[in-house]
C-alpha cells in the first residue's frame, strides 16, 4: 500500500522539538546508509503540538548493526531485541522494522515466532519492511514515521486522518488485535484519556467482548501499564475511559466491585487521581507505592477495620490489609514486592500519627519512611476533614524540623519537589 506522505511544509514535526540524542541517532543511522525514522507516540505527539515523554526511533539496521555503529549501546529484551543508545540521561530505543504476525495460530518457526494461549504473541523477532513494522503497532495515531532524510511524515495506517478525527482506531481487526496483546485494551483508555480522544465503536466493542482476556496479559507488563495509567497526568480521565469501557473489573476485581457499592468511595478514588494529575501538572514525580496507597487507601481501611473487628491487632491487620489485596492483584497485575512493603509501611505509619508524646514524634519525623506516610495522612485528613488538629501538630513540627539540614538528607526526593509549588500539596478540596 502506498503510504501517505506529507512534506515538510505541510506539518509543524520540528528537529527542534525532538530531543538532540535521538536526533543524533537518526543522523548516524542515515549516514551510515539505513533508514532511520522517528516512530510511534514521539511523531503522534509532536504532531499534536504536545511534548512528547520519550523518542523511539525505528530502522532496517539490525539490532548487531546498531550495536557496532554506537558505543553506548546495548541490546535489550527477550521478546522484542532491540537496542538502546544511551546518552546521558536519556535512552533513546532504537528498533529493527518488525514483520506482522502470522495469521495462523501454530509455532511455524522455533524461536521467533510463538503462539500461546488464547492466541497471544510470546515472541516475535523477525524483521520486516516500514509497512509491515507501520502495521504491526496498536493504533493508528501511534504508526505514523518522521524521516530524517527528507523530514517528510509517512503515514501507513490512516493515522493523520484519526489525529484530526480525534479517534483511537485499532490498527486491523480489533478482536484478533486485542486478543493478541490484551494490553492493548488499557492502551486504548489510555490514549483516549490523555489525549481527550474517543475510542472507535468497532473496538469500544470489541473491548466489550474481550475484556476478560486481560486476565492472560503478562504481569508484568501489566504493573508497567498501570503505572502509565496513573501517571499520565491525565488519570481522572483515563479513570474515566476504564470504568466507561468496564475494564476495572477485570483489572481491579475486589476493588471495583468495592467501589461500585458506595459513591463516597468512588469520590476518594477520583479525588486521589485528581491529586495525582495535580502534582504531574506540577512537574513531579510520584512514586509507585505512594501512588498505590492513595488509591487503595480507603479499600486498606476498609479491610483493615474488618480485621481489627475479628480480633487482630491495629498493626497487624494494616499489614494484612495491603498484602492481601495487592498481592491478590498479582495475578493480574503484578506489583514487585518491594512497592507491597512500602505501601504497608505507608498504611501502618498512619497508626503513628495519633502519638504525639514524648520522644516517639522526633524519631517518626526523621524516618525514612515519614514523608510518604505523611503525604498520605494530610491527603486523608482533608479529604475526610478529620484528625486536623493533629495535622497541625504534624505540620508545624515538620516545618520545624525542616530548618536543620543534616535532617533534610534523610528524606525521600519528593520532599525537594513538594516544597516548591505549593499546589503540590496534597489537597482535597
Ligand atoms: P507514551 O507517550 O505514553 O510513551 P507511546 O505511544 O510512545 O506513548 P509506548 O508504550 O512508549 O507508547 O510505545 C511506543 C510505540 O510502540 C507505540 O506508539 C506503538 O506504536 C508501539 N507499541 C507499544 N505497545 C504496543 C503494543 N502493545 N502493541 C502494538 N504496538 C505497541
Ligand atoms: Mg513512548
Amino acid at each position: 500500500m502506498e503510504p501517505t506522505i506529507l512534506k515538510r511544509a505541510d506539518h509543524n514535526v520540528s528537529r527542534k522539538n525532538i530531543s538532540s540524542a535521538a536526533v543524533k541517532v537518526l543522523y548516524r543511522l542515515k549516514d551510515e546508509g539505513y533508514t532511520a525514522y522517528l516512530a510511534g507516540g514521539g511523531v503522534r505527539d509532536l504532531l499534536l503540538d504536545r511534548n512528547p515523554k520519550d523518542f523511539d526511533v525505528a530502522t532496517n539496521a539490525t539490532p548487531e548493526q546498531i550495536r557496532r555503529m554506537f558505543r553506548n549501546c546495548r541490546l535489550v529484551g527477550r521478546r522484542f531485541r532491540l537496542a538502546h543508545v544511551l546518552f546521558r540521561g536519556e535512552v533513546i530505543e532504537t528498533s529493527t522494522f518488525r514483520a506482522p504476525v502470522p495469521d495462523d495460530d501454530t509455532v511455524y518457526c522455533e524461536n521467533i515466532f510463538k503462539t500461546g494461549e488464547a492466541g497471544m504473541v510470546m515472541r516475535d523477532n523477525i524483521f520486516g519492511t516500514p509497512e509491515e513494522d507501520a502495521l504491526r503497532r496498536d493504533f493508528t495515531i501511534n504508526a505514523l514515521f518522521y524521516n530524517i532524510a527528507d523530514f517528510s511524515v509517512i503515514d501507513y495506517a490512516g493515522g493523520l486522518d484519526d489525529l484530526k478525527k480525534k479517534v483511537v482506531r485499532v490498527i486491523g481487526d480489533p478482536d484478533k488485535r486485542f486478543a493478541e496483546d490484551p494490553v492493548r485494551m488499557i492502551r486504548a483508555a489510555r490514549f483516549a484519556g490523555s489525549l481527550g480522544f474517543s475510542i472507535e465503536e468497532s473496538a469500544l466493542q470489541s473491548i466489550c467482548r474481550n475484556k476478560e482476556k486481560l486476565a492472560h496479559a503478562a504481569p508484568s507488563r501489566m504493573y508497567e501499564e498501570v503505572q502509565k495509567l496513573f501517571f499520565c497526568g491525565h488519570a481522572r480521565d483515563v479513570f474515566s475511559w476504564l470504568e466507561k469501557t468496564d475494564l476495572l473489573h477485570p483489572m481491579f476485581h475486589d476493588f471495583s466491585h468495592w467501589i461500585d457499592e458506595d459513591k463516597a468511595r468512588h469520590d476518594w478514588v477520583i479525588q486521589t487521581l485528581e491529586q495525582m494529575d495535580r502534582w504531574r501538572k506540577a512537574g513531579l514525580r510520584v512514586h509507585p507505592a505512594l501512588l498505590f496507597a492513595l488509591i487503595f487507601g480507603e479499600y486498606h481501611e476498609y479491610c483493615t477495620k474488618e480485621l481489627i473487628d475479628a480480633g487482630m491487632s491495629d498493626h497487624d491487620a494494616a499489614r494484612h490489609a495491603v498484602q492481601h489485596h495487592l498481592r491478590g492483584m498479582c495475578d493480574n497485575v503484578r506489583v514487585p514486592k518491594v512497592v507491597i512493603y512500602q505501601v504497608c509501611d505507608i498504611m501502618v505509619n498512619q497508626l503513628r500519627f495519633q502519638r504525639t508524646r514524648g520522644r516517639r514524634p522526633s524519631r517518626f519525623i526523621q524516618s525514612r519512611g515519614f514523608l510518604d506516610a505523611f503525604l498520605y495522612f494530610k491527603f486523608s485528613s482533608k479529604a475526610h476533614q478529620r484528625d486536623l488538629e493533629l495535622l497541625d501538630f504534624w505540620t508545624g513540627l515538620r516545618q520545624n524540623t525542616k530548618q536543620k539540614p543534616a535532617e533534610k538528607s534523610a528524606e525521600s526526593t519528593l520532599e525537594e519537589q513538594e516544597c516548591s509549588p505549593s499546589q503540590a500539596e496534597p489537597t482535597a478540596e
